[in-house]
Order: structure tokens, then C-alpha cells, then sequence
């Protein structure tokens, strides 16, 4: 059997005729034809009514800490159980991050610890999608309502999932999703998209993505020149990136349907399994299938089922380790309450390869070699 990857970036077939008529037609230049496309796309697909294309989710949640004027000495809500970007591009504008704990359920932030670690500091909730399972963002939002927070929604893995029918990045003031190689749908290997639900943000949020000038007001004949009038940076993609996402953002419901069947298999087949704790989907949600995990019984069993897997040539991950205890996360961040969950959740969870190229014989194959390592059925 040939050896099964944990990942594979997806390549749906007409990414080439979309680049190719943008190399035609000399749209190359960040925010032409097809970023428009995409963003439209977004707007009447999943009601994400303002949206921008980014070079990356990481760009897009620099952006956000610009846009909600965060400073030295600021406060910003997040789990520790995160990417590292979650956390760096509020630390870039001198936040001191607070992490708190996360819902075993679905190893997003646990919304009932929130509140004891707001103070009259506190700028920001951010939010993770993790899995693309959305965070209880009832509460979240209510919360921040009540205390005048802005709510960031970290939806990198969440593209085409929804929380009670709605889609996820459509909830928090802004929301940033990937296009990385590693994600359900990509702009060819890097990309992103910020989207900017509050319509306060929104004028900012244009000259911030146009280094700090008020250029999109120029083109549309707004002002006579255009100007530096704030903070910015250079947020825009190249159209290669775009064009190659719209290629699949066309096949959307392919590639959403494709995932979710390896997921339910996943999941039919792990069911009843002794010793495995299976991810599980909320029922407010309808997930993505960006990623299928187990929890396992502790760390060390965890190095022995990649090592058993490793010998049936399937490559399998753990995944983030918890913020607070890294390098960095010492220097720029405080855990506030018990680490109840983060730290030995983390240690247990394994990821399955799960990427639109997997078939079903694979994941029957993958499940069939997991279980071989408690049966001893080598
Ligand atoms: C992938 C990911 C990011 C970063 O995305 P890039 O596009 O690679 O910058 C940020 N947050 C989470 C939760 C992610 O999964």
C-alpha cells in the first residue's frame, strides 16, 4: 500500500484555465478582477457582506489588531490552545494576551471562563474556530456586548461551516480565514481573506489594507488624490492567488460534500472503539470537515499510535502546543485561571489524515490500523 500523507494541498483541476486567462488578460495586480470575484463570492455564497482577499490569515489578523487600535499595555482574550498568529499579531501591537482555558467538548475557548479574565483593560476577545467547530458565540457575543469588547472570530479553519444556519466569520466584528495549503480550500499554498462585519471598522479597515492611504476612496472618485491619512500596511494579494482560489471557491459544494463523507466515515468506523474518544459536532453546527481528531489516553500512548500508524505508512499529528507554556508565551502572556483542559487535552489529541484527495478505502485502511493497536492484530 502506498504510504498515506497527512496532508495534501488541494488541486481541483481547473486552477491552471483560471491563471492562465489572468496571465491573458495581464490581471496580475493585488485587488483587480478576481480578487473582486472571490470577495462577491463570499457575499452571496455565505453572506459575508465585506470582505478582503490577504496574502494570509496570519496578514488578516494584523490587520484586526490594527483596526481595533491595539496598544502597549492592552489586554486581548484567547485561548492557549491556538496558532501561533492568533497570539503574535495582537503581542506586534504590544498586547499582553490572556489566555484562558478551553471546552474539552471542542477545544475552543470555554465562553464561561471569559468573564473573570476581562479588566478595564481588556481590548479584544479572540476567538478560535478550532476544526471549524464554532465557539458558543451566543454567549461570546453577549459578553462582549455587556462590557464594550470588540470580538475577533479566528475562523482560519472554518470556511463554509455554520453556527445555527449562519456562517462562522460572520459573528465577531472582524473575522480571518485561510487559504493556506493546509486548509479546506486554498489560493495556492498561501492566502486569506478578513472580513469585517462591524460597519464602523469598515473605512479604516480599507486604508489600513492600502498602507495607511485612502487609495480605494480615489478609485472610486471619492477624493480628487490620494493620501497617507493612517497606519497600514501592504494587505493586498497578488491576482495569481486569486484566481487560483476562485477556481475552487466554483467547486465549493464538491469539495464541502467530499470532506464531510470522509469525516462521517471517520466517525462511523471509530464509533464504539474502546479506548478512543471521538471529536464530536455540536448541534448548533454544521461543520466543514476541515479535521477529524481522537483523544487518546494520554501523551504516551499518542507517540506509540504514531509510531504504530508510521509502520502502516499513514502519517498522523498532534497539533498545537498550548501557547502559555512556549517561549514566548512566557514573555507576552499570563494563563488566568486553572489549566484544567488546555495543557492535557493537547497531549492526547491526534489528528487523522482527512484532505479532499483521501479516499474512503483509505480511511476504511487508516481505521482498520488504528484499531490493530489495541487488538495486538499486527
Ligand atoms: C492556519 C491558521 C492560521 C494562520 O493562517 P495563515 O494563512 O497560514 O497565516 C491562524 N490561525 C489558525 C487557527 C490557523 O489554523
Amino acid at each position: 500500500m502506498n504510504k498515506i500523507p497527512f496532508n495534501l494541498p488541494l488541486v481541483i483541476g481547473n486552477e491552471l484555465s483560471f491563471i492562465e486567462e489572468a496571465l491573458k488578460n495581464k490581471e496580475l495586480i493585488g485587488d483587480g478582477y478576481y480578487s473582486k470575484r472571490c470577495q462577491e463570492w463570499f457575499k452571496d455564497n455565505l453572506g459575508l457582506a465585506y470582505s478582503f482577499m490577504v496574502p494570509n490569515c496570519t496578514q488578516a489578523l494584523e490587520m484586526a489588531a490594527i483596526l481595533l487600535n491595539i496598544e502597549n499595555g492592552d489586554e486581548v482574550i484567547m485561548p492557549s490552545y491556538t496558532f501561533v498568529s492568533t497570539a503574535n499579531a495582537f503581542v506586534l501591537r504590544g498586547a499582553k494576551i490572556r489566555f484562558i482555558d478551553v471546552n474539552p467538548e471542542t477545544m475552543n475557548i470555554d465562553d464561561g471562563l471569559i468573564e473573570s479574565a476581562i479588566t478595564d483593560k481588556t481590548k479584544a476577545i479572540v476567538v478560535v474556530h478550532y476544526a471549524g467547530i464554532s465557539c458558543n458565540m451566543n454567549n461570546v457575543i453577549a459578553i462582549a456586548k455587556k462590557n464594550n469588547i470588540k470580538v475577533v472570530e479566528d475562523a482560519a479553519q472554518a470556511l463554509g461551516s455554520k453556527y445555527n444556519s449562519k456562517s462562522l466569520g460572520s459573528f465577531g466584528d472582524i473575522a480571518c480565514f485561510s487559504f493556506h495549503g493546509t486548509k479546506n480550500y486554498t489560493s495556492g499554498g498561501e492566502g486569506g481573506l478578513v472580513v469585517i462585519n462591524n460597519p464602523e471598522l469598515l473605512e479604516r479597515a480599507e486604508i489600513i489594507r492600502e498602507k495607511g492611504t485612502n487609495r480605494s476612496k480615489f478609485y472610486r472618485g471619492q477624493v480628487d488624490k490620494y493620501n497617507w491619512v493612517d497606519l497600514g500596511s501592504s494587505y493586498l494579494p497578488s491576482e495569481i492567488q486569486s484566481s487560483y482560489l476562485l477556481a475552487q471557491l466554483e467547486n465549493f459544494d464538491l469539495i464541502n460534500k467530499k470532506r464531510n463523507e470522509i469525516w462521517n466515515k471517520y466517525y462511523s468506523r471509530l464509533t464504539g472503539v474502546l479506548h478512543l474518544e471521538l471529536m464530536n459536532i455540536p448541534r448548533e453546527n454544521e461543520s466543514n470537515g476541515h479535521l477529524f481528531y481522537v483523544k487518546l489516553k494520554d501523551e504516551s500512548e499518542r507517540s506509540d499510535i504514531i509510531k504504530h500508524l508510521n509502520e502502516y505508512g499513514i502519517s498522523s499529528a498532534f497539533h498545537y502546543v498550548p501557547l502559555h507554556s512556549s517561549q514566548a508565551g512566557k514573555k507576552y502572556s499570563d494563563f488566568i485561571g486553572a489549566d484544567k483542559y488546555t495543557t492535557v487535552d493537547s497531549e492526547r489529541l491526534l489528528r487523522l489524515p482527512l484532505y479532499y484527495d483521501l479516499t474512503i478505502e483509505q480511511v476504511d485502511y487508516i481505521c482498520d490500523s488504528l484499531i490493530k493497536f489495541w487488538s495486538g492484530n499486527v
